[in-house]
């Protein structure tokens, strides 16, 4: 059916038709037989779509009208920060002297790209409190796992063999436990107490020498601060492990709390998150990883420093974990977060972290008589609701989510974290007005009138979108990724 409405680019091609006009060789042809020897030379044609130039902008342009971003509506997907992306951050990405240096050029000719890498560093070394930032990582869940690593080098640096578990939230973020068992340790759970806060007894109970490191987000997943974490600093280290903090949502505590002001040994952040850099859609994206000075002969290699008046990239850390990615970190997305922290500066900041508190708090206060809120305390950056009475009513929160995309909202994050029933977890960020918020407001009001009075329009939503509901399980396991030729 998709089809149909809207074909493929190879069901446009036809035989011959092409977007280019390239001149007749002038030079004597290669044999690639001869040249690479049989094996490696292709025995038929690459299967290529062969259409118009017009086609083309018009298949892609087409494409991209379906599409859903933070440029054409709404998009409170709770735990991904789907902030605005200033286009100054596109002009200065787009400026010759970063957009063509080449990673391979010699570090005396690209002195002023690797400043603006080195004061990045500073600048996210003074926002989490951290001794030193490596931005090699190029994602959140790779910067976890480049910080456990580092940790599980440190420990065993210290005669320390055994430390093989990872303490983990059962709010937590699934790629915590996923990098964990990426990395080699094993996953221990610790519950969440009736506020929504680490459980501490059930900490103690937890914690001792074969802890490697307790990760936590801070706001945690549910939105809520963890008033306990110099306490739980203390457990944990007083048992040897180590914390890491989980800043892929940095947006509540901007210019007011710092990781390493509350106890963290390591850090990573989402630049595509809370700096702006664009994503979903898979990346790129950028995950620098911030860590104490005990850690820091451990960062990957190379470190950027700056020696006399020099940058330079030193490659001699004998205790290093090693390269964890081509090259030096996504350049681009770095730039990107870069001129987001020089555009807004400290006070700027600040009052992100102000607004998109202000802005979780406003939504919840006016939501909250409509649907269950598990945990009631003020919240940070997002909060969590629950669909439990509608799905008393025979509307689950999937069906709510479906039916948002009729009012031309991006719904928000269902079914997590998984702690709580039928989840729905809302983050509106800083850069939202009023005016949206509260469009946003009345249509989740309207919806759970509906739940009531009306539940078949929310139980077959979508009405107006070109797909209807999809099947995502199917999609996520079985991708058809090729397309080939019936
Ligand atoms: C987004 C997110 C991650 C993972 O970041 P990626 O860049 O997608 O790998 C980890 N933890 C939390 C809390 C997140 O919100």
């Amino acid at each position: 059916m998709a089809n149909k409405e809207f074909p493929l680019i190879f069901e446009r091609s036809r035989d011959g038709r092409t977007s280019y006009n390239l001149p007749a060789l002038d030079v004597p042809e290669t044999d690639l037989n001869a040249e690479l020897g049989d094996t490696f030379v292709r025995k038929a044609p690459a299967e290529l779509p062969e259409v118009s130039e017009l086609e083309v902008m018009r298949h892609y342009t087409g494409l991209s009208n379906r599409n859903y971003g933070v440029d054409s509506g709404f998009y409170p997907l709770g735990s991904c920060t789907m902030k605005y992306n200033p286009k100054i951050n596109e002009d200065v990405a787009r400026m010759p002297g970063f957009s063509h240096v080449h990673p391979y050029q010699e570090p005396n000719q690209v002195q002023g790209a690797m400043e603006m890498l080195y004061d990045l560093q500073a600048s996210l070394r003074e926002i989490t409190g951290m001794y030193d930032v490596s931005l090699q990582s190029a994602a959140g869940a790779q910067g976890e796992w480049t910080a456990l690593l580092m940790i599980r080098a440190f420990h065993h640096a210290n005669g320390d063999q055994k430390r093989d578990k990872v303490i983990v939230p059962d709010s937590a973020h699934g790629t915590n436990p996923a990098s964990a068992t990426l990395a080699g340790f094993d996953v221990i759970s610790v519950k969440t107490n009736e506020n929504g806060l680490v459980d501490i007894e059930d900490l103690k109970s937890v914690v001792g020498d074969d802890t490697a490191v307790l990760m936590l987000t801070n706001p945690n997943t549910l939105g809520l601060f963890e008033t306990e974490i110099l306490e739980i600093a203390e457990i944990v280290h007083g048992a040897g492990g180590k914390l890491y903090y989980d800043g892929a949502n940095l947006n509540a505590i901007m210019g007011y709390a710092r990781p390493g002001d509350m106890g963290f040994d390591a850090v990573h952040l989402n630049l595509h998150k809370t700096f702006t850099g664009p994503h979903g859609g898979g990346g790129p994206g950028s995950g620098p990883v911030g860590v104490s000075e005990e850690l820091a002969p451990f960062l990957p290699k190379p470190v950027l420093m700056k020696k006399d008046e020099e940058y330079v990239f030193e490659y001699d850390r004998p205790q290093s974990i090693g390269r964890i990615k081509p090259y030096y970190g996504n350049f681009g997305i770095n730039l990107r977060a870069y001129t987001y922290i020089r555009t807004m500066g400290p006070v700027g900041l600040k009052k992100v972290s102000e607004y998109a508190v202000l802005n979780a708090n406003y939504m919840k206060a006016k939501l909250q008589d409509h649907y269950d809120l598990p945990y009631t305390q003020h919240c940070k950056h997002e909060f969590v609701l629950s669909g439990r009475s509608q799905k008393k009513l025979g509307v689950r929160t999937m069906d709510i989510a479906k039916r948002l995309l009729d009012f031309g909202f991006h719904p928000p994050t269902v079914y997590f974290p998984l702690n709580v029933e039928e989840a729905i977890m809302i983050e509106p960020t800083e850069t939202e007005s009023k005016e949206t918020l509260d469009e946003f407001i009345d249509t989740m009001i309207q919806i759970a009138d509906e739940a009531k009075n009306n539940p078949e329009i929310v139980q077959e939503a979508p009405h107006t979108t070109v797909l209807k509901r999809l099947d995502e399980t199917t999609a996520a396991r079985k991708p058809v990724l090729r397309y080939i030729k019936k």
